[in-house]
């Protein structure tokens, strides 16, 4: 197709452009939107960031929004009430504060200052292969300001669930990694016992066999109901990305054709309930995580800010993939007291 100067394409054919870059979702759309564009312009002149992730440079003294490129236009939606008045910081642990249960450096310090600043703070994690006891022992081990009352897990999520969706249902565990005791009150059973009710799967690892899978599979196909804690793909250690229960669950869910529910992130539920311990709303809190898609995305659909951090489990491609933009991208966690500062009001 052949376009003449003064004149663009796309779906909704040839229109010409009249005046600067803003006017072209057409007049009436307000300030809002008209500020979101002279901020895209903006960035545009500053260049991207030369950091391979197409991104583009946020202004000085901005509040370190940045777009992904190619998708800022058509996807950015200002949700100024969402990030304003912050009272209370959902934070996801493993890489954001640790990798491989190591703290990333200025984590312990910035989540200090979190405290001082007197924000409400919940720990929000899918880790599915320690307590929530075993995680704030080591997180307070490694210096971080945590008690167990702060950690929301996913499998204690899951045991809430359970209780209240299927209570007293024979429920078999896929899990590696002991988390017992977050499941208290759960009637669990083996996997290869008879008249399963409910299959719950857990974090992938060594358990995750063929045996254990086709005996999940066997549970599912005589009627038992899926629960998942998570649908994370991969995580992050020291020794690099590692499979998780997402990539089995779709194997499962399109061999058995059920549909798991899942009880941690990205559930609105498990963020619900991390509001509700705070007493804060979602227009108040901010999520920060470095899973674009269950922390972030998932956040910012339950009219939670969301903030990813480059660290973790962090993949440029997964960003510029994702189905939406994060209200902030920061290099990590350590980055956070600034942040906040900058978006509390003054008083
Ligand atoms: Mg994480």
């Amino acid at each position: 197709m052949t376009r003449s100067p003064g004149h663009r394409g796309g779906p909704r054919g040839r229109r010409p452009v009249r005046g600067p870059r803003w006017c072209r979702r057409g007049p009436g759309r307000g300030r809002t939107w008209r500020r979101a564009y002279e901020a895209e312009a903006a960035a545009d002149a500053r260049g991207p960031v030369p950091d391979g992730t197409g991104q583009h440079r946020a202004a000085p003294g901005s509040t370190g929004m940045i777009l992904p490129a190619g998708r800022r236009t058509r996807r950015y939606r200002p949700r100024m009430g969402a990030v304003r008045g912050v009272r209370a910081v959902l934070i996801d642990v493993d890489g954001v504060l640790t990798v491989s249960w190591k703290p990333l450096p200025g984590a312990v310090e910035a989540l200090r200052a979190v405290r001082e600043a007197g924000l409400g703070v919940a720990l929000v994690t899918n880790t599915t292969s320690r307590t929530r006891a075993s995680i704030a022992a080591t997180l307070a081990d490694a210096g971080f300001p945590v008690e167990a009352g702060d950690v929301l897990t996913a499998p204690a999520a899951t045991a809430a669930h359970l209780a209240e969706r299927f209570p007293g249902a024979r429920c078999a565990l896929l899990n590696s990694g002991d988390v017992e005791e977050d499941l208290a009150g759960v009637n669990l059973v083996g996997l290869d016992a008879d008249g399963v009710d409910v299959v719950v799967l857990g974090g992938a690892g060594p358990a995750f066999g063929y045996e254990a899978l086709d005996r999940v599979f066997g549970h599912l196909r005589r009627g038992a109901r899926l629960v998942a804690m998570h649908r994370n793909l991969y995580w992050r250690t020291d020794a690099g990305l590692r499979l998780d229960a997402g990539a089995f669950l779709a194997g499962l869910e399109a061999a058995a054709r059920v549909t798991a529910e899942v009880t941690g992130k990205p559930s609105p539920a498990f963020f619900a309930a991390a509001l509700g311990r705070l007493g804060a709303g979602a227009g108040e809190a901010l999520m920060v995580g470095d899973d674009v898609e269950s922390d972030v995305l998932a956040a910012q659909r339950a009219g939670i800010g969301g903030v990813l951090v480059r660290t973790g489990k962090f993949l440029p491609e997964a960003l510029a993939a994702a189905d939406g933009a994060p209200d902030h991208v920061v290099d990590s966690f350590a980055d956070l007291p600034a942040l906040l500062a900058r978006l509390r009001p003054v008083r």
